[in-house]
């Protein structure tokens, strides 16, 4: 996608502070941490949101799922950590790429 700002990030087009990236998956973090550590995973490929995702996408979403604690534990999260994927206006989403924000570092609050 031309003009998605996280496409954009994966093509190194605009600056990030990458953590994680292989051939499927690329990590960050978030330009405005919600937590003592915020980053965002996602898949290079570009879809839209959650909602956007189908049976074509099982095996990279189970990938996306597998890195997760393996970031968690490289930030130092070993007593916990939120995962979170906006999906839709509504669901809070700005950023119409999908990713999940991995959170941490003290206590988070509960949903
Ligand atoms: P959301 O779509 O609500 O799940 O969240 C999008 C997230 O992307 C927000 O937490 C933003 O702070 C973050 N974000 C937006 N632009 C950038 C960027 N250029 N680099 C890092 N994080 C970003
Ligand atoms: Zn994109």
């Amino acid at each position: 996608m031309d003009d998605c700002i996280f496409c954009k990030i994966v093509r190194g087009e605009i600056p990030s502070k990458k953590v994680y990236e292989d051939e499927d998956a690329y990590a960050f973090h978030d330009i405005n941490p919600a937590a003592p550590v915020h980053l965002l995973l996602i898949p290079k490929l570009h879809i839209d949101s959650l909602a956007s995702a189908d049976p074509r996408h099982t095996e990279l979403l189970g990938k996306l799922l597998l890195i997760v604690p393996k970031l968690a534990k490289q930030h130092g999260l070993d007593t916990g950590f939120k995962t979170a994927i906006h999906t839709g206006r509504d669901g809070g989403q700005v950023v119409f790429h999908l990713h999940l924000h991995i959170l941490g570092g003290g206590k988070i609050s509960h949903i």
